[in-house]
């Protein structure tokens, strides 16, 4: 892939909190996408716990849903097929190409923008009754700028869900030395440990952003039998539930 332009020339996205060498990683291995067995195979096995964490708070059919950060489209094309009208941002543009073509082979109708949650903010704010960013707050510099994107693009009432990895010593062996060089379930140099949040930090940010925090779950694996459920430890990987107040 070109990776030029994430460097060289003037950078079009000064001051945006947009991480260049994040959003390279991603577009390097975009190909591996939809690839159950490749590198994103974990989100593939926990796609189905996100959608029914979502599903039980929220109502999808019919509404204007945004995905920020989404990737591939494995969320998004969750999110379609239970009757949302899915808006989808990614910052990585052969991710953004990926995505789209796998919505035409899934038949879905998902509208994919190149945007950050800042810019879709100012040309998109009020627009929707959910907002989904889940395992992104840990991939940008400023988390709090993007909780308060993700406010703004809310309508009054509507339901917000985030997921990220908790900074903590265990969340530090199971994802960094665990996932990614033993298990290999984290494709590696995707986790950088100083950026993952703790808990009390996301309500913090949440509050300040004028949102409500309703729940929290954690999304716990099983290495022996390799599979991940919902539980009440958020030591590693945890979902958020949050709403902005009518
Ligand atoms: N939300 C998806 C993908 C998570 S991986 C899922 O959970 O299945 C993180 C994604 O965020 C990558 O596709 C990466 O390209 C994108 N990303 C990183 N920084 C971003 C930013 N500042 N704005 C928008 N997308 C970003």
């Amino acid at each position: 892939m070109n990776t030029e332009r994430h460097s060289a020339g003037l950078d079009p996205d000064q001051g945006s909190n947009v991480d260049h060498h994040e959003i390279a990683k991603f577009d390097e291995i975009a190909h591996q996408w939809w690839d159950p067995n490749g590198e994103f195979k974990p989100l593939h096995e926990i796609n189905p716990l996100r959608l029914a964490f979502i599903e039980s708070h929220a109502m999808l059919k019919d509404r204007p849903v945004i995905d920020i950060g989404c990737g591939g489209g494995i969320l998004a094309e969750g999110l379609a097929r239970k009757g949302a009208v899915v808006t989808a941002i990614d910052r990585a543009e052969y991710t953004l190409d990926v995505a789209r073509m796998h919505r035409h082979e899934s038949g879905l109708e998902i509208d994919y923008r190149l945007a950050s949650g800042e810019e879709m903010a100012k040309q998109e704010p009020g627009a929707f009754a959910v907002v989904t960013c889940m395992e992104l707050l840990e991939h940008v510099p400023d988390p709090a700028s993007l909780i308060a994107a993700c406010a703004e693009l809310a309508r009054p009432g509507a339901e917000l869900f985030f997921s990220t990895l908790n900074r903590t010593a265990k969340a530090y062996a199971l994802a960094i030395v665990g996932a990614e060089y033993l298990l290999r379930i984290l494709p590696k140099g995707t986790h950088d440990y100083a950026r993952f949040i703790r808990p009390s930090e996301l309500a913090h940010w949440l509050r300040e952003a004028g949102l409500e925090l309703e729940h929290m779950s954690g999304i716990t694996y099983h290495p022996l039998t390799r599979t991940y459920h919902l539980s009440d430890d958020l030591d590693v990987n945890y979902l958020v539930h949050a709403r902005k107040p009518d």
